[in-house]
């Protein structure tokens, strides 16, 4: 079975026909680089590294793009028009005390560094926003050109009207943009749904981040630099383009609107929407604090990657909800998992046992099944194979899984940790608990940890 997925534009399930069978073409909406990301953000990613990877799993190469949003998005888009409200970056620049340029570079280290540690491969480029403005200037131009824009007090709009196939995403009618918003409309704006390319700088402040354009000195929409990033990176037509389910209303909708009227053409082929990470089964939100960041996971003693577990748990078109609790269960599964295999032994002739490759590849292409590519693994481990070829098998599993399994096949303990596990017994025995505590803790500095059993102890791998 090919690879099958399931298509926000024509609402089914599709066969996976790329354009150039050769070489994939992949697009996800990445962060706005102004805070730290959340894990409901996390799990998007997870998602498109996931995507990423299974599609190398079929063999495909794949040309992967990433942005990085450094300019023009308004905090408006909460209230159902990203058009008004303060630009995220410009808002940070003035909280820290910094500039806008340093804020981006300070947060998309930080998710670069977090993106390692849930195993997230990198993309065959990240796009920066404000890398690329003579790009969106030119593709505003070429919208002009065609007729698509027209001039209000603040900005160039486009003129949703002109573009037929307005909505065929989204599916929105003109009452229920209305009816979603939380704000009076813009009287400028010739439909709710137009949308600015770009903006004119506020006559009363300086920006950290502003350019000279043919219409005057500002910045670009939020949406213009996805179209532009995407065509120049990746073609006027692309095969994959992904996203969590919020931005198919409105940015993606606009995407497609700015790219096809600008160069005639079908932007994208497969739209992809991740469903979004509940917490306590509620929103996630900063003001209700509970939009935890990997640092939080990390801090009470979670390894990031029982957090990619975590989101691998659900069917990415599915609500996840996250709990301390639920992250506790799935740290215990991958703990069992390590324990398993740590006691298996390895061998070099051992082959990939086809059979579970088969039935782990067809949950893949079932639309990315991630728990039922994960109950694979799990049925895998209970069947009567060899223990060798089990650890084979894992390791191609583990290609999309991203679990680190290899970490934990059949380890040595160092003698090191071996002779800081007898003097801490000794110690033990005689009652001073204190020693022993502290050479529990040098043993776990050294990534292992002495679980003490009824009538003995075990040294594990720590995780
Ligand atoms: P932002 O940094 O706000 O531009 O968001 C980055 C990405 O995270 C976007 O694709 C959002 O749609 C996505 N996202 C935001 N909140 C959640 C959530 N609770 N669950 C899953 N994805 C989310
Ligand atoms: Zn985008």
């Amino acid at each position: 079975m090919g690879l099958k997925l399931y298509n926000s534009l024509s609402k089914k399930v599709e066969d996976f026909k790329p354009l150039n069978p050769s070489v994939v073409t992949m697009y996800t909406c990445g962060p706005t680089v102004y805070d730290y990301a959340h894990i409901g953000n996390w799990r998007t990613y997870t998602l498109a590294d996931v995507m990423h990877k299974a599609l190398k799993f079929n063999d495909y190469k794949v040309k992967y793009i990433m942005n990085l949003t450094d300019v023009g998005h308004l905090t408006g888009d909460n209230l159902g028009d990203a058009d008004i409200g303060e630009d995220r970056l410009e808002i940070a620049a003035e909280r820290e005390g910094r500039s806008a340029r340093d804020i981006a570079n300070y947060y998309i280290d930080d998710f670069l560094k977090n993106g390692e540690k849930l195993n997230i491969q990198k993309p065959a480029k990240f796009t920066r926003a404000t890398d690329y403005i003579q790009d969106q200037i030119d593709l505003i131009k070429e919208l002009e050109k065609k007729g698509y824009t027209y001039r209000t007090t603040d900005g160039i709009y486009f003129d949703t009207n002109k573009f037929k196939k307005y909505g065929a995403l989204s599916g929105m009618t003109e009452e229920s943009i209305k009816e979603g918003a939380r704000v009076e409309p813009n009287p400028e704006k010739k439909h709710p749904a137009d949308f600015a390319l770009w903006k004119f700088s506020p006559t009363d402040k300086i920006r950290w981040q502003e350019w000279d354009s043919p219409w005057g000195v500002g910045f670009p929409g939020w949406h213009i630099e996805c179209s532009a990033m995407s065509m120049k990176e990746l073609g006027d037509t692309i095969d994959l383009h992904l996203g969590a389910e919020d931005l198919r209303m409105i940015h993606h909708q606009n995407e497609i609107a700015q790219s096809e009227a600008a160069t005639g053409r079908q932007f994208v082929n497969y739209w992809i929407h991740g469903a979004f990470l509940l917490v306590d089964g509620g929103r996630m939100g900063k003001s209700l604090g509970n939009a935890y960041t990997l640092q939080d996971i990390e801090s009470k003693n979670f390894d990031p990657i029982s957090l990619r577990y975590f989101y691998m748990t659900a069917h990415y078109r599915t609500p996840l909800n996250f709990t301390w609790e639920a992250l506790q269960n799935v740290q215990n599964s991958l703990k069992k998992l390590y324990d398993i295999v740590g006691g298996y032994k390895e061998s070099k002739e051992a082959e990939v046992d086809e059979r579970y490759l088969e039935k782990f590849l067809d949950a893949l292409n079932d639309d990315i099944n991630m728990p039922k590519a994960i109950a694979v693994l799990w049925e895998m481990l209970k069947a009567d194979m060899d223990e060798s070829e089990k650890i084979k098998t894992l390791f191609k599993f583990d290609e999309v899984l991203g679990l680190n399994i290899e970490n934990y096949v059949g380890f040595e303990i160092p003698q090191k940790v071996l002779d800081l596990v007898k003097v801490r017994q000794e110690y033990r025995k005689v009652g001073i608990w204190d020693k022993a505590d502290l050479i529990r803790r040098e043993i776990s500095q050294l990534g292992y940890v002495v679980d003490d059993t009824g009538n003995g102890y075990k040294v594990k791998r720590k995780i």
